[in-house]
């Protein structure tokens, strides 16, 4: 086995929702037609989609947050594993309160969706423009879809967050959205290049 498969098992038998095998490949084919060479991600949790988007070419670099304690040490550990320990920055922090520096082509937001709204704000001035920011999960298992299934009101407070930064993307003056039905759900806004 290698390194990104013993970390795929070690996700499913520790229940550490990484990408799904055709969201996590769409998005680094994306990254490789579109030529992103500087990547910000919002939750690595082991760092498994972070790896695969360094690998998809030699001088990408990617700078990744996670808040997790156990997850940002099983992150450091692969990272090192992977040799890309001068490509992957991880930086150990809740993103509503860590700092960045540089521009980024491509920003990953894959964490606590309720925050998705916040981390869109507090991290899209550092992509250029005609730059991507791509949002997991906003399908949420099928519950974003059909929320008449729901019965827990956490749940249901979660989809209506959910349907709530669908409707931001949608709405918003510098960005283009795209939504594609793939994995758990995922869009594409890209940042006009003029206002
Ligand atoms: N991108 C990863 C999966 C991330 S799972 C992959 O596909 O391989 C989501 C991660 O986001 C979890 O590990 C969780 O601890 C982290 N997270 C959630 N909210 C966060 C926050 N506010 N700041 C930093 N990390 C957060
Ligand atoms: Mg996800």
């Amino acid at each position: 086995m290698n390194l990104i498969q013993e970390m795929e098992v070690y996700a499913k038998e520790n229940g550490i929702p990484i990408m799904e095998e055709e969201g996590i490949s769409f998005l680094c084919e994306w990254i490789e037609k579109n030529n992103c060479k500087r990547i910000l991600e919002i939750g690595s949790a082991i760092a498994y989609s972070a790896i695969r988007m360094a690998n998809v070419y030699e001088d990408i670099e990617v700078v990744t947050i996670e808040r997790d304690d156990d997850r940002f040490l099983a992150a450091e550990q692969n990272v090192r594993k992977a040799g890309l320990a001068d490509r992957i920055t991880l930086i150990h922090d809740d993103a509503l309160n860590a700092e960045v520096s540089g521009m980024f082509d491509l920003l990953f937001i894959d964490a606590a969706k309720a925050q998705y709204m916040k981390f869109f704000e507090r991290y899209e001035p550092y992509l250029k423009l005609g730059g991507w920011i791509v949002s997991d999960n906003l399908k949420f298992h099928g519950f974003v879809a059909h929320p008449e299934i729901i019965r827990s009101r956490h749940l249901k407070q979660m989809v209506r967050k959910i349907q709530k930064y669908i409707e931001y993307l949608q709405n918003h003056k510098d960005y283009v959205t795209e939504f594609i039905d793939l994995g758990d759900g995922i869009a594409i806004s890209r940042k006009k290049s003029e206002k």
